[in-house]
């Protein structure tokens, strides 16, 4: 079956001709006609398979890929999950999209998304909630709960997804799928829409290191469309991914293995410990002293920013704009009552208090201090170890409804990516494990720049085990 496939394997038949790239991308259209409409991964798809097979860039050869809903396409619908984007079609293409179409990669369709990337569920999102294809009543997680979903119901080889506090690696846990979130700026920002810009982060979602690897070569690097875009050598990950590291050690902070996770997860940190070690791999105890504040912290910071981005949205240039008003102030009000959710609207009155004149240095420049003792934690760390190994979450996948009147509960299924964003290094959540047929993920930090590390890592892993192979048999037809 074509979605048992890697992107390799997919790469290699669509260039011996054994596949055309038309044929892949009508297979793929026609699982999401037969399983969208129960998991609800896509807002919108993406039918028509232009036949330009002469244009279709050579390193991809037209292997379909979804893009979550946050970046903007040319000409199709960009919603982020939101009414007030529900109509909203872009003028332009989002970098990171505009690179890997023109190395060959063919647009099935956007997915679903907690609004604004706000959420670990996909429930904020105004186009409905996305469900977990190893469970139809539980969440996918989020934000980018649709990618998640779509690749591990195999509804695309690989999706796009965006990680501000941990939306590319939880819902890859919940799907029981491979997310990576890149060292910041390592991906170009442009064309994704902001949340918090100095945590946004784009990355990818697949089955495996191995098809993460491909897309991650072809969409990093400058661009100077991103004022903060990395201007660095590259370093290209595929070329070391089975190379065997001579000496590895790995850190597993304390705190991690004691912030009330579930003890099937633990468990399952403690197999993985094992089979690291098995090989070659050694595993040491390191201290990360601040983590339990990255979670209030980054409740700081990402609301800040978060309230100042999302003032572009007023009803004037684009988007949502109310029939009712009489006035400019009420055209603004009431377009933005309208057009935002509650989650949405709770982050801009969090972030508009933090900013504001007598809070800001209580709360915001506080916070900004916390970040930077946080991101010492790891440097510190990273002159002991190589990689830093918790799990991705402290849960299970829960119930669709579970959480949604309890935002603090919510806000702390990110315990341990957070961290990660804040000290703006690259991490990947990995499937590890299942306990009661829900998988379960485990989770690698590294230095700045080293995704090439942590690909690697997660591949020799991933030769060594099955977790990544596994798809909920309900959508294995
Ligand atoms: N769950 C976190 C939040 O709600 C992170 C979201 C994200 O990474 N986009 O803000």
């Amino acid at each position: 079956m074509l979605h048992h496939l890697s992107i390799k394997e997919l790469i290699a038949s669509l260039t011996e001709k054994k596949l055309s790239s038309e044929e892949l991308f009508s297979y793929y259209q026609e699982r999401i006609q037969k399983y969208n409409p129960e998991l609800n991964a896509f807002i919108s798809v993406n039918e028509s398979f232009l036949d330009k097979d002469s244009m279709i860039g050579t390193k991809l050869k037209g292997i379909p890929i979804a893009h979550k809903d946050i970046f903007c396409m040319k000409g199709h619908l960009t919603t982020c999950g939101s009414k007030m984007l529900a109509n909203f079609k872009s003028p332009y293409d989002a970098t990171i999209i505009a690179r890997l179409a023109s190395a060959g990669a063919l647009t099935l369709g956007k997915t679903n998304m907690d609004e604004f990337a706000m959420g670990s569920s996909n429930e904020t999102s105004f186009f409905g909630p996305c469900k977990n294809p190893w469970n139809l009543k539980l969440v996918p997680g989020g934000s980018s709960g649709g990618s998640a979903s779509a690749v591990a119901a195999r509804l695309a080889p690989i999706a796009t997804a965006t990680d501000t506090g941990g939306s590319i690696r939880q819902p890859a846990a919940f799907c029981g799928v491979t997310g990576l979130k890149p060292t910041y700026g390592m991906i170009s920002r442009f064309g994704m829409i902001a949340f918090a810009s100095s945590l946004d982060q784009a990355g990818f979602i697949a089955p495996s290191a191995e098809d993460i690897a491909i897309f991650y070569d072809l969409a990093s690097g400058y661009d100077p469309k991103d004022s903060t875009s990395i201007n660095d050598q590259v370093t290209y990950t595929t070329k070391n991914l089975d190379h065997k590291p001579n000496a590895l050690t790995i850190g597993i902070a304390k705190s991690s293995l004691d912030k009330h996770a579930d003890p099937h997860i633990l468990n399952a940190i403690k197999q993985t410990v094992n089979q690291f070690e098995k090989m070659g791999a050694k595993i040491i105890e390191i201290d990360l002293k601040n983590s339990q504040l990255n979670v209030p912290t980054y409740y700081i910071i990402a609301p800040a920013e978060a309230s100042s981005n999302l003032s572009r949205f007023d009803g004037v240039r684009y988007g949502h704009r109310s029939e009712e008003s009489q006035s400019l102030q009420s055209l603004y009000a009431n377009t933005r009552s309208e057009g935002f959710g509650d989650e949405v609207k709770r982050r801009i009155l969090l972030g508009s208090y933090v900013l504001s004149a007598g809070f800001y240095d209580a709360y915001y420049i506080k916070a900004l201090r916390v970040r930077r003792l946080i991101a010492n934690d790891y440097k510190e760390a990273f002159k002991k170890v190589d990689l830093i190994l918790s799990p991705t979450t402290p849960n299970l996948p829960f119930a669709i409804g579970e959480k949604s009147n309890d935002p603090i509960s919510m806000y702390h299924n990110d315990a341990y990516t957070i961290g990660a964003n804040l000290a703006g290094l690259p991490a990947i959540s990995f499937p590890i494990g299942f306990h009661n047929g829900l998988p379960i993920g485990g989770h690698f930090v590294a230095q700045h720049l080293r995704e090439d590390l942590l690909l690697n890592t997660v591949n020799l892993f991933q030769k060594e085990t099955d977790f990544h192979q596994q798809m909920p048999q309900e959508f294995d037809r």
